[in-house]
């Protein structure tokens, strides 16, 4: 297979008439070879106006856990759109998505809904500031939080602007930022406890803010030991500690990052996976901390929150996603495709690392050692890896550019099994 890509481009080009760069999000715009037109998707699959049949490792960045057309999420959401889209007001939906959460994840006394991660993040970060009274957040290089002015820091490398590894210099990630955004936003290096012990000893952070495992940046596990001592310096010195579940929740087990890893922060933050690619967010937490937002002075509106439609997919979904053996499925046919992809770079003499959970990994092109860190990870070969995916997606895979991997429920051994092949034969184009 060769697949050809000239009709997305032609009408991604056409549609800048009316769309800036033709495309509704900057992480859709630049990919190689084009960004891509569809026109429909089914299980493990993608469709694009040019024919070609893609197996999606991208799931539009991680929600789609149970592939693109699971029946009885779709069922369940064609169903409520018979009555009604969006209520303003609360529906037994919305209970029961909440009463799920809270069986399934070890943190979850209380859940509030949002309509994106974004603004979960958000409401994480306000809820934090309120509770405590103070407004110095902790985040860490490298780690995504969303669009906004105040966490969008540090998540692209910047270099000799980023500072030292002991002490990093907060970079921010867009033009138009609100350059005072970020006066309360200190960025420390991840996996490295002594920065977060010496900088809450001070006693005035809010709240630390962290990717359990750091996903958007590599799939780096933190090192034995790390998440515990964060945990213990937030509880000693009154600092809520969040975890921002956005992609490790519902994926990496039923109890999220915080489950499988054995660390229970005070709030964590979820969205993606929660409902399958509808549009579903939420914080969860330690209901005293939760329970702030109930009539007081801390704001959190959204029209849009727990709307019915959503509630319904996110009810099916984490019905499913609760069902037994389903994560132990994705875990053997993950582990499948780490080491077939690994073998693979192996055999054709291509240094890589294949790091991280089974659900969603990552290729670091030209790393010998799995990365710990930030700044390991950014030793990778970025423009190396954009041309392999964009011979893979010619061989009929498409996988992100970064270098993860998000798995699905219908990913079974024989797509598995094809995926390794298409990957033998990309190398095998990229090496002459
Ligand atoms: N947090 C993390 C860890 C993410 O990966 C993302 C998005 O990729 C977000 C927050 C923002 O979520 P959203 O794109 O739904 O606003």
């Amino acid at each position: 297979m060769s697949a050809v890509f000239d009709r997305s481009r032609e009408r991604v080009a056409a549609a800048t008439r009316h769309m800036p760069g033709g495309v509704s999000s900057h992480f859709r715009y630049g990919v190689s070879p084009t960004p891509l037109v569809f026109e429909r998707a089914d299980g493990v699959y993608l469709h694009d106006i040019d024919g070609n049949r893609l197996i999606d490792y991208y799931l539009a960045l991680g929600p789609m856990i149970l592939g693109h057309t699971p029946p009885d999420v779709i069922a369940a959401a064609r169903a409520q759109l018979d009555r009604g889209i969006l209520y303003g007001g609360q529906s037994e939906l919305e209970f029961e998505a909440a009463r799920l959460v809270c069986e399934m994840v070890p943190c979850a006394e209380r859940v509030r809904f949002c309509a994106s991660g974004t603004e979960a993040d958000q409401l994480a970060l306000r809820l934090s500031r309120a509770v405590t009274g103070r407004d110095v957040i902790v985040k860490f290089e490298g780690h995504y939080h969303g669009w906004m002015d105040s966490v969008l820091w540090s998540t692209a490398p910047t270099g000799n602007a980023m500072g030292p590894e002991s002490g990093p210099t907060p970079v921010g990630g867009s033009a138009g930022q609100d350059s005072l955004a970020g006066r309360n936003t200190e960025v420390l290096s991840w996996n490295r406890p002594e920065q977060v012990i010496d900088r809450l000893a001070r006693g005035d952070v809010a709240a630390v803010l962290m990717e359990a495992a750091m996903c958007n940046s590599g799939a780096i596990m933190p090192l034995p030991g790390y998440l515990e001592a964060v945990r213990e310096a937030c509880t000693k010195h009154g600092t809520i500690l969040i975890f921002d579940e956005v992609i490790t929740g519902f994926r990496v087990g039923p109890g999220g990052a915080q489950k499988r890893l054995g660390v229970t922060p005070d709030l964590a933050v979820f969205a993606k996976a929660i409902a399958n690619g509808f549009a579903v967010a939420a914080v969860a937490g330690r209901a005293d901390i939760m329970d702030q937002l109930a009539g007081g002075n801390i704001i959190h509106g959204g029209t849009y929150n727990a709307q019915a439609v959503n509630m319904a997919a996110t009810v099916a979904t984490l019905q499913r996603l609760a069902t037994p053996g389903i994560y132990e499925r994705m875990e053997s046919r993950g582990q499948r495709l780490m080491q077939g992809l690994a073998k693979a770079f192996a055999d054709a003499g291509v240094t890589a690392t294949v790091t991280g959970f089974p659900q969603i990994f990552h290729v670091g092109l030209g790393l010998e050692a799995p990365a710990v860190n930030y700044r390991d990870m950014i030793r990778v070969d970025r423009a190396g890896y954009v041309r392999l995916t964009t011979l893979l997606l010619k061989h009929g895979v498409r996988a992100l550019e970064r270098g993860a991997w998000f798995l699905s429920t219908e990913h079974d051994e024989a797509i598995v099994d094809a995926t390794i092949a298409a990957m033998r034969a990309a190398l095998a184009e990229w090496t002459t």
